[in-house]
């Protein structure tokens, strides 16, 4: 965007998705001040085009499926630029005019994509946490180098990053990460042992795609915030205490060396962090529903039980290994979620996958990038064929 009266315009990956939809209903909203120029879906290309009708983007990308005829016709008549396969995040990001890239799309298929958007000085809005979580250490000094804004989307590290604003990182002492406690919260480990996906998929707050539902639900999913905040806010694990608090109005704390706390609170909507996202640094007006004070729920903390779920406790060891552990950690929790999904495997046997996977991986403790995709693309091999022996 080279004036204030230009439109700032958006790519965005993953744009069929819960994250995309609620983006695109932000820029709806906001139609004066943003342009949707690219969009991308996995395997939803109908809902897509739906997208692109109303969005008119120059450039989108399809990685899981091949666009029907009728579909190529559709997107042509709509002059966009098809890109596909399993590179076409890559080559969008690379190849389309844009001012940000938004990142929402799911998994380990974020890192690339965002190193190169970055690599061409653009700003990211960032909900993809495996990004960070695969690729930390690359991401943040690609940032420093390219002098770019990384904003998180994540309502927490949106939380953490206003609690930032105007103060400096020397006075942080603790960051306190809030996590609902997902469905499971109050049950005790022989029920969850024998939950199925269909009841994990109830999250008590949140509207989300199905992989964050399950790792809310294991934990996994506040693990992969510690470790994104870690790198966001350059902080050792230590410094990163997780916090339970069921009701999700307090998306997340920083305490300061004087023993100050500030919180950012609102209600359970993703469309807030987001917008803060994409019109960074300025703050827009939302007809989102307000926090009540008086008549909304009572909010109250607990200590997270890592003897329930493991898997939060196994993140805590893969920031402190390092290297490639975060990665190995990310990618079998993939594949064990999209079985657990399938209900192939059992709840429990998501974090013993993962467990399995760490202990037997060769740590590379200074990966570059190749590297880092091995190790992701290991994993996952590992991770299916413990799959398969447990099933038989
Ligand atoms: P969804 O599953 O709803 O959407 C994911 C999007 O990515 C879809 O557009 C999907 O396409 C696409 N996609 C799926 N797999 C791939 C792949 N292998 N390569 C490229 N694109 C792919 O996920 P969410 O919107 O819930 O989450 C997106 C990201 O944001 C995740 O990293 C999540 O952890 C994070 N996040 C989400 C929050 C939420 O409220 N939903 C909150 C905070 C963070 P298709 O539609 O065809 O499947
Ligand atoms: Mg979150």
């Amino acid at each position: 965007m080279n004036n204030a009266n230009q439109k700032k315009e958006l790519a965005i990956l993953g744009s069929t998705g819960s994250i995309g939809v609620n983006c695109l209903d932000v820029v709806h909203h906001h139609s004066d001040r943003f342009a949707i120029r690219a969009l991308s879906t996995h395997s939803r290309v109908d809902e897509m085009i739906v997208q692109a009708r109303q969005t008119r983007p120059e450039w989108v990308a399809v990685t899981g499926v091949q666009p029907s005829q009728t579909q190529m016709c559709q997107l042509e008549e709509l002059n966009c630029q098809v890109f596909s396969g399993a590179d076409a995040l890559q080559t969008l990001v690379e190849q389309a005019d844009y001012d940000m890239l938004v990142n929402a799309v799911v998994g380990a298929a974020g890192f690339l994509p965002t190193c190169r958007a970055i690599e061409r000085n653009k700003d990211i809005a960032l909900a993809n946490k495996e990004t960070l979580v695969m690729g930390g250490s690359i991401v943040m000094n690609l940032v420093a180098k390219h002098h770019v804004n990384l904003i998180p989307i994540d309502s927490e590290h949106s939380a953490i990053f206003q609690c930032l604003m105007g103060e400096t990182p020397l006075s942080i002492e603790t960051i306190l990460l809030t996590a609902s406690g997902g469905p499971f919260r109050t049950w005790n480990k022989t029920d969850i042992w024998r939950a199925k996906s269909r009841d994990a998929l109830k999250h008590p707050n949140w509207d989300m795609g199905n992989k964050i539902t399950i790792d809310s639900a294991t934990m996994m999913n506040k693990g992969l915030e510690v470790i994104e905040a870690c790198w966001l806010f350059d902080l050792a694990a230590a410094r990163v205490k997780v916090v339970i608090h069921p009701h999700s109005i307090i998306h997340s704390m920083v305490q300061f060396i004087d023993g100050s706390i500030k919180a950012q609170l609102g209600v359970p909507d993703m469309r807030i962090p987001i917008q803060l996202a994409i019109s960074y640094p300025n703050r827009l007006a939302s007809n989102c529903e307000r926090y009540d004070l008086i008549g909304g729920p009572d909010l109250t903390f607990e200590e997270p039980d890592l003897h329930r779920f493991p898997c939060l406790k196994l993140a805590f060891q893969a920031i402190e290994s390092g290297g490639t552990a975060p990665a190995v950690m990310n990618a079998a929790n993939e594949i064990a979620v999209q079985a657990f999904l399938q209900d192939r495997i059992g709840f429990y046997d998501i974090s013993d996958t993962i467990d399995q996977c760490l202990q037997s991986h060769d740590l590379d403790h200074d990966p570059d990038e190749q590297s880092l995709v091995h190790a992701d693309e290991w994993a996952r091999q590992i991770a299916d064929s413990l799959i398969q022996k447990q099933i038989g």
